[in-house]
């Protein structure tokens, strides 16, 4: 018997390694091995794979190449970006989003913390983030796109809330800095990163959302920062994050990143097309379930539904059985048996995040793919 062809929908918990990405990857793990550090030829042609590899990215943030900093992904880029800051500034306070990612909250939480309150599409409050803001306020972090919901944070709002605000701070005497993060780890494959347009002061990517490697990922650095090191060691990436460099990584990291920006303009509306055709089909096949997050401001490659009175944990292990995998809540923090904190925080109560999975699609997704996996939803969901 043929196996079912499987239909992957949870691109936002990982994506496969573009082919290309790992060409480029391959000479650093054998000819071109050597330790960049290494004075010798061969140690600065590596030396010089990483550089390459750093300029590439930041281009295409509109950064200068000594503002990117390698790390072992968005965690340890989230990481150093709240406790950087904050061990800098010990007796300040930090402000998160309510929807943002364990890897902010979980280091936040071990500060001086609060959280910004969200509408019920998942959307910073913007008067809420304003009256939040202290003296003591000296990093705000919103992340750029949600991965349980998809919604879109408007940073560069954000960011003139925080300069008119430390502005007035700043002719009041109080000369702290008030930064601004964004966590950017699912927006690189349909959205500007230019750091500039942005107005973030720093910003955290992941190769692995993006046909990269796993634990590949960067933190831009706004020159002029003040931030201490997580990682102390050799030196290494200006004393920000000692150990040897990983130049593989880093090099697949930015040919996934200029592969996700450059297939942008054709990718954004393919996937805006077949989240369209899920969201239509639901409404026919399904008609109660109902979708989470904004419909407007949203990337095309996430959508958050909700089957009211069905358990999402049985629904996804029959799609699982019938060859379809998506993610119920957010697979970056699986271990959890809580329900979802950012659904919990658009106002949805425990039973309905219970009854909600995540689909989300990439560069392998077709409509046939949309329309086998809304006929099997139509047969597993019990009439609602
Ligand atoms: N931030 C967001 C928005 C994510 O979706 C993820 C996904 O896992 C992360 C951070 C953490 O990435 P990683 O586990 O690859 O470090």
């Amino acid at each position: 018997m043929t196996k079912p062809k499987t239909i992957y929908l949870d691109y936002a918990a990982a994506t496969p390694i573009d082919k290309r990405v790992r060409a480029a990857m391959e000479p650093y793990f054998s000819d071109n091995f050597y330790n960049p550090s290494a004075t010798y030829l061969a140690g600065q042609k590596a030396r010089a794979g990483l550089n390459e590899a750093r300029a590439i990215i930041a281009g295409w943030l509109g950064a200068r190449p000594g503002e990117i900093i390698f790390t072992a992904g968005a965690t340890e880029a989230n990481n150093l970006a709240v406790q950087g800051v904050m061990r800098q500034f010990p007796e300040a306070e930090v402000l998160v989003s309510a929807v943002e990612h364990e890897s902010v909250l979980a280091p936040a939480g071990l500060l001086d913390c609060q959280r910004i309150p969200v509408d019920k599409q998942g959307i910073v409050e913007l008067d809420k983030l304003e009256s939040l803001v202290s003296d003591k306020t000296v990093l705000v972090s919103v992340m750029y796109v949600n991965n349980e919901l998809g919604s879109l944070q408007p940073l560069n709002e954000i960011s003139q809330i925080l300069n008119k605000l430390s502005k007035s701070r700043k002719s009041r005497g109080n000369d702290r800095p008030l930064y601004l993060h964004a966590d950017a780890a699912q927006a690189p494959n349909y959205l500007d990163l230019h750091v500039a347009r942005l107005g973030v002061d720093f910003l955290s990517l992941n190769g692995g959302k993006i046909y990269g490697p796993k634990q590949s990922g960067i933190l831009y650095i706004k020159s002029g920062s003040q931030l201490q090191p997580q990682i102390l060691g050799g030196g290494q990436e200006w004393s920000y994050r000692s150990g040897t460099e990983n130049i593989a990584s880093a090099v697949g990291l930015a040919a996934a990143l200029e592969l996700a920006q450059s297939k942008r303009p054709d990718e954004t509306p393919r996937l805006k097309a077949l989240r369209d055709l899920f969201v239509a089909g639901l409404a026919t096949k399904l008609p109660a379930a109902t979708i989470n997050g904004s419909a407007k401001h949203t990337v095309p490659h996430i959508l958050s539904v909700t089957f009211a009175g069905v358990d999402n944990e049985r629904l996804m292990m029959q799609l699982d059985e019938a060859g379809v995998m998506c993610a119920v809540g957010s697979a970056c923090s699986a271990s959890s048996q809580e329900p979802s904190h950012v659904l919990k925080a658009i106002g949805l109560s425990d039973a309905q995040a219970r009854s909600t999975l995540r689909f989300s699609f990439g560069r392998g997704t077709t409509s046939a793919d949309i329309q086998a996996t809304l006929a099997l939803l139509e047969r597993f969901v019990p009439d609602m």
